[in-house]
């Protein structure tokens, strides 16, 4: 009899599930119900076309990382003439725009990366089939300039007061190591309350760093006529026993909490045919979220890669070309996980979710690799949330969906005012 018990109390529990730990949350659905948001939201509503066509327009100036001038400059003016309280460009590049709260509440930034991957001179017109955008940078990242634009009108529109301010952040050079956003962050030390990167597709909200190294291994050597070239130092063989010795090395997968990914991306050297290479390289793209494996595992990497320099009898150099910290497996982050800016994104997303999308119920990983690493970082509670669905992006057939964008903007809009925390006296 007890056993049985015991057994049915143990089904229940598999059945009804452990109930997951309740985390603070900020968003309610009386906030959803407020006359500001309603208006906001009828805004977004009425203008979805005008919405469409700005994204469309946006995504046709191009801007590749460093040059995204052009697309600032239009970002700049919208801003002003949404009726922002200050908008300016800082010496990054960046278009910043602020509108005050009334001073009792957090500085909010919001911040969507205006730089694409695409060099100069990628066709970038827009191809419209169905509900789907085609073009690249259609979706990373136009489509949070977009919603970034929109928001700020309608959140104007809706006549909301908020006790928090506002920050609006277009930032420059994400895709080529989170530079506008670093620059940012440094100029602003101390006076950003809360972070929010619009950057990814609709999905989970992140609140951790993927940390990410990118190292350029050389080898040198005096170089020959083929001819001549027997028993020489020969830097390509450096490269290729490096490579092999390094794609031994065991990487724990996605299976181990601590996890990291590790993937050669360029090989090179040489120039003709019969002569042997002066100088031979090979990149390395390390990746994980746990700052000591990454740490460790650059280190072993480094040695092999030395190791076969001597090995082959070449000369060796090391060049890190980018190094972005990262933020912690989620044991380390479960202090960030418990401030409520996290729970206030997933709650959000779902609650826009849920009719629209009834099958997706998304939640909060422990990554990310988006502008918000750079909050992360330096300790500012931040997020990042996605701008649409959309698939192949940083390749020529990057597409998004058109619908859910405006699902994504209402996102932006209620995180404004969940997190910048709407004057009470709703509705
Ligand atoms: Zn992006």
């Amino acid at each position: 009899m007890r056993a049985s018990r015991c057994a049915i109390g143990i089904l229940a529990v598999l059945i009804l599930g452990v109930p997951a730990l309740a985390q603070q949350s900020w968003f309610s659905e009386t906030l959803v119900r407020s006359r500001e948001a309603q208006q906001a939201f009828q805004y977004i509503d009425q203008n979805q076309d005008r919405q469409l066509e700005e994204w469309i327009r946006i995504t046709g100036i191009p801007a590749p990382s460093g040059q995204e001038l052009q697309r600032a400059l239009y970002m700049e003016s919208e801003m002003k003439q949404a009726g922002l309280d200050e908008v300016f460009r800082d010496k990054a590049g960046n278009v910043v725009g602020r509108l005050y709260g009334t001073g009792a509440g957090p500085v909010v930034v919001f911040a969507a990366h205006m730089d694409t991957v695409h060099p100069a001179g990628t066709p970038v017109k827009v191809r419209q089939e169905g509900d789907t955008l085609y073009a690249p940078g259609v979706f990373d990242n136009s489509a949070s300039c977009s919603n970034l634009l929109q928001a700020i009108r309608a959140i104007r529109h809706s006549g909301a007061r908020l006790q928090g301010s506002l920050v609006f952040v277009a930032t420059v050079q994400e895709e080529v190591g989170l530079k506008g956003m670093r620059a940012f962050l440094e100029e602003n030390r101390g006076k950003v309350g809360l972070l929010v990167a619009m950057d990814g597709g609709l999905g989970s909200v992140s609140y951790g760093a993927l940390g990410i190294h990118w190292i350029r291994f050389l080898y040198s050597a005096e170089g020959a006529h083929t001819n001549n070239s027997r028993g020489k130092p020969n830097p390509n063989r450096a490269v290729a026993r490096a490579i092999l010795d390094i794609s031994r090395l065991p990487v724990p997968g996605p299976e181990s909490e601590s996890s990291a990914i590790c993937n050669i991306g360029m090989i090179g050297g040489g120039k003709v045919f019969n002569a042997m290479s002066q100088e031979s390289f090979f990149t390395v793209d390390l990746r994980s979220t746990d700052p000591g494996l990454l740490k460790d595992l650059d280190a072993q990497i480094t040695l092999l890669a030395e190791t076969a320099a001597r090995t082959e009898n070449v000369g060796f150099r090391k060049e890190v070309v980018s190094e972005n910290p990262a933020g912690g497996t989620e044991s380390q982050l479960a202090e960030r996980r418990r401030h409520p800016i996290v729970q206030t994104g997933v709650d959000v997303l779902n609650y826009l979710l849920k009719d629209s999308y009834p099958g997706i119920k998304v939640g909060a990983v422990a990554s990310g690799s988006t502008d918000g690493n750079v909050g992360v970082e330096m300790g500012i509670p931040t997020i990042a949330v996605g701008r649409t669905f959309g698939r192949d992006q940083h390749t020529l057939q990057e597409s998004a969906e058109i619908k859910p964008l405006f699902l994504a903007t209402k996102q932006i809009i209620l995180l404004a005012f969940a997190l910048g925390r709407l004057e009470p006296g709703w509705p």
